[in-house]
């Protein structure tokens, strides 16, 4: 079933969680570890993210450097597909522009359509590790917004492939990223939200957001995107602390900010599991003032670590 099915059908605030890929050479079991404690919160639908190859540099017998691309966390449509099988939970593949041609990219469309994949998440993807811009493929998408379109076109039955006379429509339930906080390379937020509603002009369907802390600057997102004409539902996705590690790494990773109480709270731990303390509880507030704010959905960025999630779900909900 497609997201704003699940959405629209609901009675209350909707339930879904975000999942890595295994790294390459790992068993997909590591992956069922981390999905299985959730399950009995019926997760409405999960999200499998899609990592493109990284460079590393590989030192051979004359001393030098070998520059090699490897992907290490390969699988996203096929892992979509084991966990619609194994659980009966739909499921979200994410589809990127970055490494992929117009032309890949109808092929991975059809592989989804193929397995019976309603929905898709949109993206651009962000600069290979190393290089600082990023740059799209000879004939690929520089912007989500054209990947948005591209799947929009073959919902209404137009291939790439112009030998195809009236291909089967697909019928794709279409995601996109927003930012509360501003995406990292736009030049202000007003620039952001022009081109977020590009992306919903071109047909998609429901926004999912970076994660964030501080739920007054979600609140302004959401009441400045409707200003700006944006009507489809729009869903906060968070995540709890739970390292030491994480208090420097997501606001550095995701270009979010620490609200001064929580940052304050971190200040004062010791250990991973006084963070992860912290982390929880912050999740439990955060998570049940969403809910009061009446959001359709609360997605939660997992990164193949459920314990905490779990016990904000069991408390907030
Ligand atoms: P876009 O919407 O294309 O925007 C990118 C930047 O370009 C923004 O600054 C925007 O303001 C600007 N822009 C847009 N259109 C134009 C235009 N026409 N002219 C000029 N500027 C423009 N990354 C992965 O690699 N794999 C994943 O699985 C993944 N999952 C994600 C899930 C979510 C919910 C989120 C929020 C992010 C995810 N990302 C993932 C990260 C994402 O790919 C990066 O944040 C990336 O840098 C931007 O992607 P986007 O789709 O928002 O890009």
């Amino acid at each position: 079933m497609k997201v704003t099915e699940h959405i629209e059908k609901a009675k209350g605030t909707l339930f879904s969680f975000e999942v890595l890929p295994s790294l390459k050479g790992k068993d997909i079991q590591d992956l069922y570890n981390g999905i299985e404690p959730l399950m009995e919160f019926n997760p409405s639908f999960i999200n499998v993210t899609y990592h493109r190859e990284e460079f590393i540099f590989k030192k051979l017998n004359n001393g030098l450097h070998d520059k090699i691309a490897a992907r290490k966390r390969p699988g996203t449509v096929s892992i979509c597909a084991a966990i619609r099988y194994k659980y009966g939970v739909d499921t979200v593949p994410h589809l990127i522009c970055g490494g992929f041609t117009r032309d890949e990219t109808e092929l991975a469309l059809i592989d989804m359509q193929y397995l019976g994949m309603d929905n898709v998440l949109a993206l651009r993807g962000d600069p290979v590790k190393g290089e600082g811009h990023f740059s799209p493929e000879k004939d690929g998408h520089a912007y989500a917004s054209t990947l948005v379109k591209q799947i929009s076109q073959m919902n209404s039955g137009h291939y790439i492939d112009d030998e195809i006379v009236e291909g089967i429509p697909t019928d794709f339930c279409i995601g996109v990223a927003g930012y509360p906080e501003k995406h990292f390379e736009a030049q202000n937020m007003k620039t952001d939200l022009r081109f977020l509603k590009e992306k919903v002009d071109a047909g998609a369907h429901y926004i999912v957001t970076q994660l964030f802390f501080d739920n007054q600057k979600f609140f302004r997102f959401v009441d400045n995107c409707r200003k700006a004409g944006i009507t489809v539902p729009i869903i906060p996705g968070i995540k709890p602390i739970t390292t030491l590690k994480h208090i420097s790494f997501l606001p550095k990773t995701f270009h979010i900010d620490m609200p001064e109480p929580l940052a304050d709270e971190l200040e004062k731990c010791k250990s991973n599991q006084d963070v992860m303390k912290v982390g929880i509880e912050w999740g439990i507030e955060q998570t049940k003032e969403l809910i009061k704010f009446g959001v359709p959905c609360v997605h939660f960025y997992t990164m193949g670590k459920s314990e905490a999630v779990k016990q904000i779900v069991k408390t907030a909900y």
